[in-house]
């Protein structure tokens, strides 16, 4: 055992602070974890000699630094990617979250009374506006929107939820629907194959104990071929003979038609569902949608303000800064109603809807950026986020043989080359 191996912390910081960002008192209580670590590996008998621990703590340091959350740049072609923080906010939200967070501001307070207000009363009545629903408020995302209306709908001996075996999905990050249900003390009641289910197998499983039925959109897999399932409006209805409520988890939830933006499969949008007979939709906010994280319940008046009153809402309520954000985008997209060409307004719907000149614009401008040998190749683009699944659409991609040297660009390999995809590039840098 050589524990003379050990560099010096204070030594080692004093050198390292000079190349890093980080405040001193950081870099040296990162050293000293890793010292404290390689003291046990050199005590379990290992041989390190001092230049190893001190160059691995070197690059330590240097992942440790890089995973500091900042921006990247986006060459991948996908909309919304979740490993890449999914929606880029638009400038003016953004401006508002900085307004409101380095100020003091009206979160609980009527500023016509100067009495105490209610917490996201304008977002609240914005979103239902723009949803076309009787009400709507907001959690954290979309997950803790299910689970939280699951909680508020289902009670002891009433707490049978209905969902069709072709819905019970995975969606990612470990959010699957039946486990989803248990966690909220739901009995899951499955009905029909996993490629169709009828109106009867909904039915047939209604019971006294049945809380609610549960569409879950299908939104990052594509089920074709032999499918079907009951027309909602039928569906809606046999809920309705029987005094359920019928609840759909969206996922991404288009608010605008997304159809036209691009040739890609039609994304449901809230208030053609609610429109349809859906009772309460959920849907998350950084999707389609193109805001920050956030989770949406919207529809039954009655039904949302019993959700509301659930005990565990207070625990996944959203802080101002989430609510000043989605705050400004459902205002961005009112005011996107009435000037249907300010799609800038909303980042993630602009870069759908790019021209194939725009694309080969800013190809070009990224071309010149670097220096390697590059030429433009026709490829396709995708929304990603678990929202339209099948949806490819063509784009074009800058082809280089190595990743371009622009600082923590994201590229697609394909065949061996980088495929840089000028869609989702939001600044290059100067
Ligand atoms: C993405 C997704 C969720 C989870 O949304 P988060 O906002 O990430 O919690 C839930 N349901 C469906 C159908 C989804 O696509």
């Amino acid at each position: 055992m050589n524990l003379s191996a050990l560099p010096s912390v204070e030594k080692l910081a004093q050198q390292l602070v000079k190349e890093s960002q980080l405040p001193k008192s950081l870099v040296t209580g990162f050293i000293k974890r890793q010292v404290g670590s390689y003291r046990e590996r050199l005590m379990g008998g290992e041989e390190l000699t001092r230049e190893d621990i001190t160059a691995e703590i070197t690059t330590s340091l240097d992942t440790f630094e890089s995973s500091r959350l900042q921006p990247v740049l986006n060459g991948t072609g996908i909309l919304i990617h979740t490993n890449l923080g999914r929606s880029p906010l638009g400038h003016r939200a953004a401006q508002a979250v900085y307004d409101v967070a380095t100020n003091y501001c009206n979160l609980e307070i009527d500023l016509t009374t100067g009495k105490r207000g209610k917490r996201g009363g304008f977002l609240e009545e914005s979103l239902a506006i723009l949803v076309e629903a009787e009400a709507a408020t907001v959690v954290n995302n979309c997950a803790a929107s299910l689970v939280l209306t699951l909680r508020a709908l289902i009670a002891e001996g009433k707490n049978e939820v209905i969902v069709s075996r072709g819905e019970l999905v995975e969606i990612g990050g470990g959010f699957r629907i039946p486990d989803i249900l248990e966690t909220s003390g739901a009995k899951l009641v499955e009905v029909g194959a996993t490629n169709k289910t009828h109106l009867h197998d909904y039915e047939k499983a209604i019971t006294e104990r049945t809380a609610l039925i549960l569409k879950v959109h299908r939104s990052n897999f594509y089920l074709g071929g032999f499918t079907g399932e009951p027309e909602l409006e039928n569906l809606f209805q046999l809920a309705k003979d029987h005094d359920i409520p019928l609840v759909e988890d969206l996922g991404s939830g288009a608010l605008m038609h997304t159809d036209h933006l691009a040739p890609i499969e039609h994304e449901p949008r809230p208030q053609e569902q609610l429109g349809r007979g859906i009772e309460l939709v959920l849907f998350s906010g950084d999707k389609l949608l193109g805001g920050p994280q956030a989770g949406i319940i919207a529809g039954r008046k009655d039904l949302v303000e019993k959700i509301k009153k659930e005990p565990f809402y207070r625990a996944v309520r959203p802080d101002k800064l989430i609510l000043t954000a989605l705050q400004e985008v459902v205002v961005d997209y009112l005011t996107l109603k009435d000037n249907p060409e300010r799609l800038d307004l909303v980042p993630v719907l602009e870069m759908l809807n790019q021209t194939p000149e725009d694309l080969q614009e800013k190809a070009q401008a990224l071309q010149e950026k670097i220096s390697d040998e590059s030429q433009i190749v026709p490829t396709t683009g995708a929304t990603g986020g678990g929202t339209m699944p099948q949806a490819q659409f063509p784009s074009i991609a800058v082809q280089t043989a190595k990743k371009p040297e622009l600082p923590h660009l994201f590229t697609r390999v394909e065949d061996d080359k980088h495929h840089t995809d000028p869609r989702t590039l939001r600044n290059l840098p100067e």
